[in-house]
């Protein structure tokens, strides 16, 4: 705690996972007395490097890189890159270290790695982002590789960041190999890649409520966010048939008590993919909804919740708003975007509770079957890897429950952190102090 004091979204993500290992490793033998925790809490590596880049006027601008190798005892360092204002050494350093918990329990050998910028891509032209993307990359390529660490998108980041820093990657190195994943199609990316968190979340809410006789089906779903992951988990939703009445980003949320169905979907989707627009644009074109500009959608009745948009979104107060409404199944998108009192408001309520690093783990688990696909130079189709997505969700479900069940309840956090943990441990132990 002392030496890493000053990184305090570090130390809530080590602290949830202490909480429930420590006394698992207490408990078992063979991890007792060997400071295994406190190994995997210090970063195997942590880059930091200046990104000078010019904008449309000619104006030189520096910006900070990073790259946090956590773990890579299971397989190459693998986690996303974010580009966004608020990206510092504990953000990223809390994103690695849950990373390492999540790649370990999609059961793909991929070890826990992030990234990133304090660079905001908000209001920059494609050139700007360019420029940006080649100035990051032209020090990143030599600490990266397909052997070593392949990094993927996150906040700020999507196909068309990847596509930029791919192609300064492979000018660097003079070789085109699966470095990035969420590639473009043309260029070694994979079907599904886009879709994967946002369809992982629900396949995972849709697993949970199985345990109790329920469904997704006849639902009414809250979403926060309105990106990457927010868009695909509302997709998944309206295709099991439940219905979406609210979206959200940092300027506020919109309530559609009609509904968002998918003609609404695609509207969305062509505001903030394409016209990069704000969702408050969203009921100028559909008046019966409403924007409540600055707040979060905790407030608005529903079965099912899924934070899709950034870590600590939902407080406690958030949490019993979601309780007194009825609400049965809270799902992470996000990472970490329950805050600990929200979390413990849930597991003592005892509802279907999920961690982003279960719940949200299909977006890397989409990534190992996309570096699959480079490595054997095939492609395989959109059924395929949707079929493996399923399974690898189900799987993660299993984990969580073998580990997790606590008499009739399952706690889903527990679960996820000893299984992850497990895989990680062993395989340290069998590699000895290195
Ligand atoms: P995007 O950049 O596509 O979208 C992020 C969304 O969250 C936007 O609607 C954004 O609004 C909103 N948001 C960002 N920061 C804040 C904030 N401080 N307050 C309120 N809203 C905010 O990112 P993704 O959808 O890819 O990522 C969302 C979450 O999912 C993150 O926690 C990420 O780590 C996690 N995740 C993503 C994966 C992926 O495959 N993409 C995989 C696993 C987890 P605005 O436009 O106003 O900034």
């Amino acid at each position: 705690k002392l030496r890493n004091a000053h990184e305090p979204e570090f130390l809530q993500a080590v602290q949830e996972v202490a909480e429930t290992v420590l006394p698992y490793i207490a408990q078992h033998e063979i991890y007792n007395g060997k400071n295994i925790l406190l190994r995997m809490v210090e970063p195997e590596r942590a880059i930091m490097f200046r990104v000078p880049w010019v904008d449309d006027e000619g104006e030189i601008h520096v910006n900070r890189g990073y790259r946090i190798q956590m773990n890579s005892a299971i397989g190459p360092y693998k986690g996303g890159l974010r580009f966004h204002p608020t990206v510092n050494m504990s953000i990223l350093k809390f994103l690695a270290f849950e990373q390492v918990f999540k790649n370990s329990l999609t059961t793909l050998p991929m070890g826990g790695g992030k990234g990133g910028s304090d660079f905001d891509p908000k209001g920059k032209s494609d050139d700007e982002i360019m420029r940006f993307c080649h100035s990051f990359m032209a020090e990143l390529a030599r600490h990266i590789g397909p052997n070593t660490d392949v990094p993927a998108g996150d906040i700020g980041v999507g196909s068309r960041e990847i596509g930029f820093l791919f192609g300064m990657y492979r000018k660097i190195r003079n070789e085109f190999t699966g470095v990035l994943t969420g590639k473009g199609l043309s260029w070694g990316g994979s079907l599904i890649r886009p879709e994967a968190t946002g369809y992982g979340t629900v396949y995972f809410a849709e697993n949970m409520l199985e345990t109790k006789g329920e469904k997704i089906e006849g639902k009414t779903v809250v979403i926060s966010g309105s990106g990457n992951v927010a868009q695909y988990a509302a997709e998944k939703v309206l295709q099991l048939g439940g219905k979406v009445v609210t979206l959200s980003d940092s300027s506020g949320y919109i309530y559609d008590k009609d509904g968002i169905d998918e003609d609404k979907l695609k509207f969305v989707m062509e505001l903030k993919n394409e016209k990069r627009g704000r969702i408050s644009e969203y009921v100028k074109e559909y008046p019966n909804a409403e924007f409540t500009e600055g707040g979060t959608p905790w407030g608005v009745a529903c079965d099912v919740a899924l934070p899709c948009a950034t870590q600590n979104e939902l407080n406690g107060e958030d949490a019993k708003k979601l309780l007194d409404n009825g609400c049965i199944c809270v799902s992470e998108g996000a990472n970490m975007p329950c805050t600990p009192d929200a979390v413990n408001t849930f597991l003592d309520h005892k509802i279907l509770f999920a961690p982003g690093k279960a719940s949200n783990a299909g977006g890397v688990a989409t990534s190992g079957l996309e570096m699959s696909q480079n490595s054997l130079r095939v492609s395989w189709t959109r059924e395929e890897v949707d079929e493996r997505l399923k399974g690898i969700m189900k799987n993660i479900h299993a984990s969580c429950i073998e580990y997790g069940k606590e008499g009739d309840f399952v706690n889903y956090v527990k679960g996820a952190n000893i299984a992850g943990f497990v895989k990680v441990a062993d395989a340290m132990l069998a590699q000895g102090v290195v």
